[in-house]
């Protein structure tokens, strides 16, 4: 069966057609929360990509609110871009190069144009995330998870591998990651309403500032199981994106 309800829109510069995809909220089996805000359902990112390079004519646009009559839920007649083409720039995430070339990407977006706060917020927040992406379920490269038995020798060798060669990439980019994400900090300072629950103590967190981490989850009051282990963390001073529930 599939899982998602796909919808379809046009680019407004050459008009080609594209498709969309919502996921079913009834067919997610397992959804993963990190750290950094980033969740996955069943391996698929949930935050909606609002930001559209057209495999067609390269034009880039944005699609703040998928609804009609911006998109339409039935198939047009056309020949139709389908999701795998355009979503995250038609990028492949099977290697570092596919994740580095997003890192990439994100970042000529950025240099290109001024874009208004809310749209600098979205593009800094997905730039921070391919960033984290490079180490992001480090803890699988113990042994630990091959004795559990949730993947085979040959699929925990290779995952361990590009694991740790996206670590490398990850410090050998690190200047790139802590610029975007001070930069990420004092706009959401600027614009709270723009915030994600526990954001900001997870930046500072993340740029090695453990004090604050502390300090600001304090001021927050009520203790969860993520304020605690992001406390934890704080108190290692380990700095690492880290997986909350999944
Ligand atoms: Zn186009």
């Amino acid at each position: 069966m599939l899982k998602f309800d796909s919808f379809y829109f046009q680019c407004p510069h050459c008009e080609a057609w594209l498709e969309g995809r919502n996921l079913k909220a009834e067919m997610v089996n397992q959804a993963i929360l990190y750290s950094d805000g980033k969740v996955l359902n069943d391996n698929y990112i949930t935050t909606p990509q609002k930001m559209i390079l057209c495999p067609s004519c390269g034009h880039v646009f944005w699609i703040e609110h998928p609804v009609e009559p911006l998109i339409t839920y039935e198939k047009p007649d056309a020949e139709v871009y389908s999701w795998n083409t355009w979503r995250f720039f038609g990028i492949s995430f099977s290697d570092n190069k596919g994740k580095l070339a997003l890192i990439n990407h994100y970042k000529t977006f950025l240099k290109k144009s001024h874009y208004e706060p809310r749209n600098e917020i979205y593009l800094r927040r997905f730039l921070w995330w391919a960033y984290n992406d490079l180490h992001r379920n480090h803890q699988h490269v113990r042994l630990k998870y091959l004795l559990n038995g949730f993947m085979s020798f040959g699929v925990w060798h290779c995952n361990r591998k590009m694991i740790l060669e996206g670590e490398k990439l990850f410090i050998k980019n690190y200047k790139g990651f802590t610029d975007n994400l001070k930069r990420l900090l004092a706009l959401l300072e600027k614009h709270p309403e723009e915030q994600i629950d526990l954001e900001l103590p997870e930046i500072y967190r993340e740029l090695r500032q453990f004090d604050k981490v502390k300090e600001l989850l304090e001021q927050t009051g009520s203790r969860t199981y993520f304020t605690n282990e992001m406390l934890r963390h704080a108190k290692w001073k380990d700095a690492r994106v880290f997986m909350v529930s999944g």
